[in-house]
C-alpha cells in the first residue's frame, strides 16, 4: 500500500469549519485505501501575528526563543485537525517536529533539515493511523526546536515524503496550482499544467510564495515529484517534475517580491577588500544577501547597493552601519519601498533580446529600474514598491499571452 504526502497550507486551515474540510479529505484519501501523512501549517495569519507580538517586546529578538514561539502556531493546526479526524471516527497521531523525527543544524528560523528518523511515523501508520505532522519545524543537535524559514511546511513535506519514499507528495493551498503570475494580482494569468524543477525553483527564488524555495531545491536534488492543488477545488493542478525544455514560450512566468528591501554605501572607497569585508560579515551573520550593484568609481570612491529581504533588514543595517563607519563612508542608507520583477523561462537560454523587451515594456509604462541582475533563466529589476504590481501586470502582458 503506497503512502501520500498532503501538505495543507495556512489558509487551508485558517478556520475550524477549514480545518473539517481538510478531515474530509484527508479521511477520503485513507479510505480510498492509503497510508496517509499530512503536514500542516499554523491557522491564517498565526505566524505573521506570533512575530508581531515578539517584535512589540524585542526589535531583534533572540533567535531561539522566536523558534520556541513560532514552532507553537503550527502544534495547534496539528492538535485541532486529530481531533477532527478523530470526531470523524478516524484514528489520527499527532506530532510535532520533533517526535517526527525531523533534525535539523542549528541556525534558528531557518534552520536546514540535515536527516529525518522515519522510525515513529511508520509505526503509527503501521496502526493504520492518520500521522498529522507539524511542518516548518524540527529540533538541532542541542536540541533546541529550530524552524525552517517562512514557507518552511512546503519543505517538511516534500523532505517526509523523499525519506518515506511516498507515491506522491501533494501541496495544498488557496490557488488551483501555478500560474503564469500571481492570479490574486494577474487576474489574466493561466494555470501551468507541469513546470521543471529549474523553473518552479527560480519562480520560488524570485518570490512567487506558492512554494518554498528551500522545498523546491530539496524535491530537485533528490527528484521528489510533487502536485500544487487548491484545497477547495477538484480541477486544476500544477506537478512539478523533471521535464525537458520544448520549444515553446520564451517566458513561462513572471514573479513580483514585495519583501525585499535595500542598503546602499555612498563614497565607499574603492579597494581590494572592501566588498569582502561587508559580504563576508552579512553572511558570518547568516544574512542572504540577493542583487548587488557597484557604480563605476570615480577619484578612489563607489557607491555600493544590495538588497536583502525585508526580514533581515533591521540586522543587516546595523552590521552596515558599523562596517560603513569602519570604512570611511560618507553614509549607510536603508530603503524598504523597493520590489523585484522577474520573468523566468528556459526558452531564455536560446533567446536573445528578452532583457530588452523587458525593459522597453517598462519604460513604456513609466517605470524607472534601480538595479537590474541576469541568469541564464531569469531577469529581474528592482523597481519603487508602489510601481510592483503595474510593473508585473505591464511585464506579464509583453510576454505571456
Ligand atoms: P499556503 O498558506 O497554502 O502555504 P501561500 O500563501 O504560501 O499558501 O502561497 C499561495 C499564494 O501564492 C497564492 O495565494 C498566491 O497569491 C501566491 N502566488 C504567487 N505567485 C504565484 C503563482 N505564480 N502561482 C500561484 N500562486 C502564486
Ligand atoms: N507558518 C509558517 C509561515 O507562515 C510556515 C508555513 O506556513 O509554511 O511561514
Ligand atoms: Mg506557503
Amino acid at each position: 500500500m503506497g503512502i501520500i504526502v498532503q501538505k495543507y497550507g495556512g489558509s487551508s486551515v485558517a478556520d475550524i469549519e477549514k480545518i473539517k474540510h481538510v478531515a474530509e479529505k484527508v479521511t477520503n484519501t485513507q479510505k480510498k485505501g492509503n497510508k496517509v501523512v499530512v503536514v500542516v501549517s499554523a491557522m491564517g495569519k498565526t505566524t505573521d501575528n506570533l512575530i508581531n507580538l515578539a517584535k512589540q517586546i524585542h526589535k531583534n529578538p533572540p533567535t531561539r526563543e522566536m523558534d520556541l514561539l513560532l514552532s507553537t502556531g503550527e502544534i495547534v493546526s496539528v492538535a485541532l485537525l486529530c481531533m477532527a479526524i478523530e470526531n470523524l471516527g478516524f484514528e489520527a497521531e499527532g506530532l510535532p517536529g520533533f517526535l517526527a523525527g525531523i533534525r535539523t543544524d542549528n541556525i534558528h528560523t531557518k534552520a536546514r533539515i540535515r536527516t529525518i528518523d522515519t522510525r515513529r511515523i511508520l509505526e503509527e501508520l503501521k496502526k493504520d493511523k492518520i500521522v498529522v505532522v507539524a511542518g516548518f519545524q524540527g529540533i538541532s543537535p542541542e536540541d533546541n526546536i529550530t524552524t525552517l524559514g517562512r514557507g518552511g511546511s512546503d519543505l517538511t513535506a516534500i523532505a517526509i515524503a523523499g525519506a518515506l519514499k511516498a507515491e506522491i507528495c501533494e501541496i495544498y493551498t488557496d490557488v488551483p496550482g501555478v500560474f503564469t503570475a500571481d492570479p490574486n494580482i494577474v487576474p489574466e494569468a493561466r494555470i501551468i499544467p507541469v513546470i521543471s524543477y529549474k523553473e518552479m525553483l527560480e519562480m520560488a527564488s524570485a518570490g512567487a510564495k506558492v512554494m518554498q524555495s528551500r522545498a523546491v531545491e530539496f524535491a530537485q536534488k533528490y527528484h521528489i515529484p510533487f502536485v500544487v492543488k487548491s484545497t477547495f477545488i477538484e480541477n486544476g493542478g500544477t506537478m512539478v517534475t523533471e521535464v525537458d525544455f520544448k520549444e515553446g514560450a520564451v517566458v513561462s512566468s513572471v514573479t513580483l517580491d514585495e519583501k525585499q528591501a535595500k542598503i546602499t554605501f555612498f563614497h565607499v572607497p574603492d579597494r581590494p577588500g572592501v566588498a569582502a569585508r561587508i559580504f563576508g560579515a552579512l553572511g558570518e551573520a547568516n544574512i542572504n544577501v540577493d542583487i548587488i550593484v557597484q557604480n563605476v568609481s570615480t577619484s578612489g570612491y563607489t557607491d555600493l547597493s544590495f538588497t536583502v529581504n525585508i526580514a533581515e533588514i533591521e540586522r543587516a543595517f546595523e552590521i552596515s552601519q558599523n562596517i560603513g563607519k569602519e570604512l570611511g563612508c560618507k553614509s549607510v542608507t536603508s530603503d524598504n519601498e523597493i520590489a523585484k520583477v522577474t520573468v523566468i523561462g528556459l526558452g531564455m537560454m536560446n533567446h536573445p533580446g528578452v532583457a530588452a523587451r523587458m525593459f522597453s515594456a517598462l519604460a513604456r509604462a513609466g517605470i524607472n529600474i534601480e538595479m537590474i541582475s541576469t541568469s541564464e533563466i531569469k531577469i529581474s529589476c528592482i523597481v519603487r514598491k508602489k510601481d510592483g504590481q503595474k510593473a508585473l501586470k505591464t511585464v506579464h502582458q509583453e510576454f505571456i499571452k
